[in-house]
């Protein structure tokens, strides 16, 4: 699978993407992330990507024309189908991080984890111009109801949160008792590693001592009894 992700600040994402187990995945090659500075996508000399909002208003926009253009040079089915709308083809889907947007979720980070290709555009300053939401993309993403300053926290909140679910990525097994396999979101059951005992503010804080008896039907229970 591969996540493109355009933005006008392309050295933000690499310290977090190349250490664990997104790293890992790119390694192993189960997942690529291609950045692209959206200013190699402009043609004047000042590699201008904004520009003052028609109707007066505070701010700055995101110009259309850089962001099109990115687009049209990273989509495999613009390529393959240059005539014809950029919005066709089920494993490509092209994002935009929006306050606005629908909210992201687990269960579209499972729906993302099957795209071949995923396209996402960062938005910065007041936001984007309305056309690239009405005319370039698929979907308008929220990671949250609170507003940010830029789409690159965003788009690595859906980087990491679709890698472990691409297959191979992590193993089966952890993901089968995650919080939200299910639809409806089902929390995971408290979980405790050493040491066994431990003060905090002058108090012994115990791991509940089921989980030390080695009795795995009765530690079976006392976790169904406890998921939240
Ligand atoms: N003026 C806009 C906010 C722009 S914030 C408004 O009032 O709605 C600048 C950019 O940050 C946005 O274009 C978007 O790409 C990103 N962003 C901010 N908050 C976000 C959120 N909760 N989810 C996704 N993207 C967000």
């Amino acid at each position: 699978m591969i996540f493109d992700i355009i933005t006008i600040f392309p050295k933000i994402f690499d310290p977090y993407f190349k250490e664990s187990i997104v790293g890992r995945a790119q390694k192993k090659k189960l997942v690529k992330i291609k950045i692209h500075n959206l200013r190699d996508y402009t043609k004047d000399k000042h590699k201008t990507i904004d520009d003052k909002p028609y109707g007066g208003g505070p701010g700055m926009l995101m110009k259309v024309e850089p962001i099109y253009k990115a687009i049209k040079s990273i989509s495999t089915k613009a390529k393959q189908v240059s005539n014809r709308s950029i919005k066709q083809n089920d494993q490509t889907k092209i994002i935009l991080f929006s306050p606005k947007g629908k909210k992201f979720t687990q269960a579209m980070a499972k729906k993302f984890s099957r795209l071949s290709q995923l396209i996402m555009i960062c938005g910065r300053y007041e936001g984007v111009d309305e056309r690239v939401a009405k005319h370039i993309v698929d979907q308008e993403i929220s990671i949250g109801d609170y507003v940010l300053t830029g789409g690159e926290i965003p788009a690595m909140v859906v980087v990491d949160a679709v890698t472990r679910l691409v297959s191979g990525v992590i193993a089966f097994e952890s993901l089968k008792e995650e919080s939200f396999n299910k639809t409806k979101s089902i929390k995971e059951y408290p979980q405790y590693t050493r040491p066994e005992r431990i003060a905090i503010n002058n108090k012994q804080r115990r791991v509940p001592k089921i989980l030390l008896s080695g009795n795995h039907k009765e530690i079976k229970k006392w976790r169904e009894k406890h998921k939240t």
